[in-house]
């Protein structure tokens, strides 16, 4: 924070007016957090010396010595604002020893130099030949005098494009549906889950021929009151329809459990074994 209060930034903001459109280093510190919290004060006007609020754009970036913040006087300017990425096509030669060939790569890095964080290129077409082949990739020297590689670059990409892939939320996946255990349309339920994986569109109506060829009539006749009550008719999907069946094991199963837990609390000899026996006395 001592570095924050040390930058000089009446100085910094006369420099950058001299300089429309280019980006200046403005200051430097020690954690990124503190120059990113000062990147935001001067976009949004906080610090006196960069207003009016939008004469001034600025970002934080990685620098070799921690964080450094870059500014640009754009009042009246008609800039493009900056991307944290650029696109390049680079040659790769590969790591196999051995290996002669070459490709060219199209990826993603960073828009900024990695040692100090200033604006990387201007960037402009490369045409070479390689065993000949003529072959196009991008070239740049960076304004700050730093020199990105090749082989640098290609490992920054990598590293950018697991971290874009880590952050990609989770594809929501759709619950598995199965048979409630020992319930009565279990066998239908499960049959019909193994038809929609294959088609997660089908139709409640489409698996009937299906169930019926394996025998499962009462789900046959369950689904058929199932579509005819439903808003959707003959539209309703097979899932939902299993859902349905689902739904009625469920709802049996807990109707069975209440019995038995009635007949457990109730008096020895007058609970479920007198009234459900299957014996003789029936
Ligand atoms: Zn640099």
């Amino acid at each position: 924070m001592r570095r924050y209060l040390q930058a000089d930034h009446q100085a910094i903001a006369a420099n950058s007016r001299q300089t429309p459109g280019a980006w200046i280093l403005a200051a430097m510190y020690d954690g990124r957090m503190t120059g990113q919290s000062v990147a935001r004060m001067i976009r949004n006007g906080t610090m006196g010396a960069y207003r009016p609020v939008g004469a001034f754009d600025a970002y934080e970036a990685m620098h070799d010595g921690g964080s450094s913040v870059w500014v640009r006087y754009v009042a009246g300017l008609d800039v493009v604002p900056m991307p944290d990425t650029v696109t390049v096509r680079v040659p790769d030669y590969g790591t196999q020893r051995g290996y002669e060939g070459v490709c060219i790569r199209t990826v993603d890095i960073s828009s900024r130099c990695r040692r100090c964080g200033g604006p990387r290129g201007p960037i402009r077409s490369h045409t070479f030949v390689k065993d000949g082949t003529r072959l196009v990739c991008d070239a740049w020297e960076n304004d700050c005098g730093h020199q990105d590689t090749y082989a640098f670059v290609l490992a920054e990409a990598r590293v950018l494009a697991e971290r874009v892939q880590s952050r990609r939320p989770k594809s929501p996946k759709t619950p598995l549906i199965r048979g409630v255990e020992g319930g009565r349309y279990a066998a239908a339920v499960d049959l019909i889950a193994e038809l929609f994986r294959e088609k997660p569109t089908l139709r409640a109506l489409a698996v009937l021929p299906h169930i019926e060829a394996h025998g499962h009539m009462d789900a046959v006749q369950v689904i058929r009151y199932f579509v005819s009550d439903s808003p959707t008719g003959t539209y309703t999907s097979a899932r939902a329809a299993a859902l349905h069946l689902i739904e009625l094991d469920e709802e049996a199963c807990r109707a069975a459990e209440a019995e038995q837990t009635e007949w457990q609390d109730g008096p020895i000899g007058c609970g479920r074994e007198a009234t459900h026996t299957t014996g003789d006395n029936q």
